[in-house]
């Protein structure tokens, strides 16, 4: 999006630089529901080109997972007995898909994770304030109506929380950051506020220690 490949480079560089990860793995995001699983020893697995996918999932420790993001949310999910870790990208095509409930599937079948042990953190998106969507009749499900908040305005954050929870997960294991992006385009890049514009990022990796 008219971002110069050599600064994108430098970008992601030091985010790994400040991380100390000894590899950062993203996606070609795509607002599906597709799922790359890293495991040790899956060396190249992953691009370049990067994988067309919406979430990463990973139990190497130096391993960065980022999502990239302007008014989608990103949510980690973390199980600190199974040491896994999954970076979700999810705009409102993805709740729509339910990529949240897909992705904790995933966990707890390949990884042995349990969903009430998993912990959720939802970062800065898309809030309440603005969610506006006209078209929700076509877009939506009728179940999503109970997160309208007036007129044509929804609450996204809401929809990914009880998506989580119908997956298993503890109302006290997630947190929301509450931080809308259109609403603070002095500190994230928005889609809704600006059009054209930049990505942010949202990285986790699990450490050595
Ligand atoms: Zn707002």
């Amino acid at each position: 999006m008219g971002d110069r490949p050599e600064r994108v480079r430098e970008n992601l560089d030091r985010v790994k630089r400040f991380l100390g990860a000894e590899k950062l793995l993203f996606m070609d995001q795509c607002h599906g529901d597709g799922i790359v699983v890293f495991r040790a020893r899956m060396d190249g697995a992953l691009g370049p080109p990067p994988p067309r996918a919406d979430a990463l999932i990973t139990d190497v420790p130096g391993a960065a997972l980022l999502v990239k993001q302007a008014d989608c949310q990103a949510v980690i999910l973390y199980d600190p007995e199974k040491r896994v870790a999954a970076n979700v990208h999810c705009g409102w095509r993805g709740n729509v898909c339910n990529v949240l409930g897909r992705v904790v599937e995933r966990m707890v079948r390949e990884f042995g994770c349990r969903a009430e042990r998993l912990r959720a953190a939802i970062g800065p998106s898309l809030g309440p304030c603005c969610g506006e969507f006209r078209d929700y009749g076509k877009l939506f499900p009728s179940a999503f109506l109970r997160y309208r908040v007036d007129d044509c305005r929804f609450d996204l954050w809401s929809v990914s929380c009880s998506q989580l929870m119908e997956a298993g997960l503890e109302p006290s294991h997630m947190e929301v950051a509450c931080i809308c992006t259109r609403c603070r385009t002095d500190f994230f890049f928005s889609y809704r506020a600006e059009g054209r514009t930049g990505r942010f990022g949202t990285v986790v990796m699990l450490n050595s220690g």
